[in-house]
């Protein structure tokens, strides 16, 4: 499938039609209070070019995991009042338990033109997730077309994401998905070289498909955090206390033949930032120390990458024409353990290349920094990112419209 061959909501005609749109408005709450509102900001190009095309756009979303059931404190109320705010008009919440009950076919019955209604946390309903057809076609009996714009649950086949779209006459995806398809796809299949990735994070299990994949379109693979251990081993390394994946030493060892093969460089730490134990709690102040990456004593673990290992990965930042990062260097949570992601987080600030985040922990990370401005495309989708840079298909745009 090619994503590029799938309608865009300018595709579709919307004028006077009830349009739903799948959002991704699973944002942060603290005590009812939105932390966060990336995902709402990142949402309204597609509902405001419905709004000014005449169309009558429900949405939908998400929110925790209510695991199938009305969980008050997940309710997208507080949503509704903050998009109400950000689009300079009223947003009706309809507050049913069940997502598409009275308030919501009333609300919807009552709409016009350019009228917004927002329906209740998706997931209340326990076939949502299990992309059950009643749920699906009662979604779709509110509207006449179906715009997905939900990057960060697109790799889930879900009614509110995949099943929908059978009960309409059209779905198309919204801004937001193409934005993300073109940026993660083109640095993909199509990239400016050299092409540089960064794969940090815990676990090297995690992110095996996507190790395998970028080896055939990168040009340096960068592996840093709890996941480079694993690979220190398998070139015969002791890494002490450190993360240590056993079942898959072999599997990296695999993978550094591959990537000399075809010619791939892969940059692994040089030096680590050790300490005696994980901190606990975990930004506890902590005793550390810094070693060469093949002289970590056996009772000590390596918890980020060192200075000479950030700068090495910094310089292979700044030659680069397109970077895409994946999973933070070190235990960043911990101030003191946290340099080496904020090293790597600056190389990426300053470098005029492509730079592109692949959610999750990286995009907390840049934003918290400051960052967030100086990249080129921070993704919505930790998961959906991940599943799109191990060259799988994603089900929520499959299953739109072809052109
Ligand atoms: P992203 O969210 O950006 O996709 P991720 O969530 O996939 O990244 P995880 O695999 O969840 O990344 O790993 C993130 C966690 O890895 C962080 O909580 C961090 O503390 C931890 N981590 C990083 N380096 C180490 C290390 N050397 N030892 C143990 N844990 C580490």
């Amino acid at each position: 499938m090619s994503y590029l061959s799938k309608k865009t909501v300018e595709d579709l005609q919307v004028a006077g039609k009830r349009v739903l749109v799948r959002c991704d408005f699973n944002v942060p709450l603290k005590n009812g209070v939105i932390t966060d509102e990336n995902r709402i900001v990142a949402a309204l190009p597609t509902i405001r070019y419905l709004i000014n095309n005449g169309a009558k756009v429900i949405l939908c979303s998400h929110l925790g995991k209510p695991k199938g059931e009305p969980k008050p404190e997940l309710s997208l109320a507080p949503v509704a009042v903050r998009l109400s705010e950000k689009l300079g008009k009223d947003v009706v919440f309809a507050a049913d338990d069940t997502v598409v009950g009275d308030n919501a076919k009333a609300a919807v019955a009552a709409m016009k033109d350019g009228d917004v209604v927002l329906l209740q946390n998706t997931r209340y309903r326990v076939e949502e997730t299990k992309n059950g057809e009643a749920f699906s076609r009662e979604l779709g009996s509110l509207c006449d077309l179906f715009v997905n714009d939900a990057f960060g649950a697109a790799h889930r086949a879900h009614c509110s994401t995949v099943g929908v779209a059978s009960f309409v006459e059209e779905s198309a995806n919204g801004y937001l998905m193409a934005k993300e398809v073109q940026y993660l796809g083109s640095a993909v299949n199509d990239p400016a070289r050299p092409f540089v990735t960064i794969l940090g994070g815990a676990k090297v299990a995690d992110k095996l498909n996507v190790i395998e994949n970028l080896l055939n379109k990168a040009d340096t693979l960068i592996i840093g955090g709890g996941m480079a251990y694993t690979f220190l081993a398998a070139k015969g390394y002791g890494v002490g206390a450190s993360l240590l994946d056993s079942e898959k030493i072999d599997y990296c060892r695999e993978m550094l033949a591959r990537a000399e093969e075809k010619g791939v460089k892969i940059l692994l730490p040089v030096d680590c930032v050790i300490a005696k134990s994980f901190p606990d709690p975990i930004d506890t102040d902590i005793a550390v120390d810094v070693v060469a990456s093949n002289a970590i004593p056996n009772d000590m673990m390596g918890l980020d990458i060192g200075p000479a290992t950030a700068e090495l990965f910094a310089t292979e930042v700044k030659n680069a024409k397109t970077v895409v990062w994946n999973g933070p260097m070190g235990v960043f949570e911990n101030p003191t353990l946290a340099k080496g992601t904020i090293a790597v987080a600056k190389a990426l600030a300053e470098t005029d290349a492509i730079t592109i985040i692949g959610g999750g922990d990286s995009a907390a990370a840049v934003n918290t920094l400051g960052f967030g401005d100086k990249m080129s495309h921070i993704s919505t989708g930790g998961g959906a990112s991940l599943e799109f840079l191990e060259g799988k298909e994603l089900p929520g745009i499959a299953a739109m419209s072809d052109k």
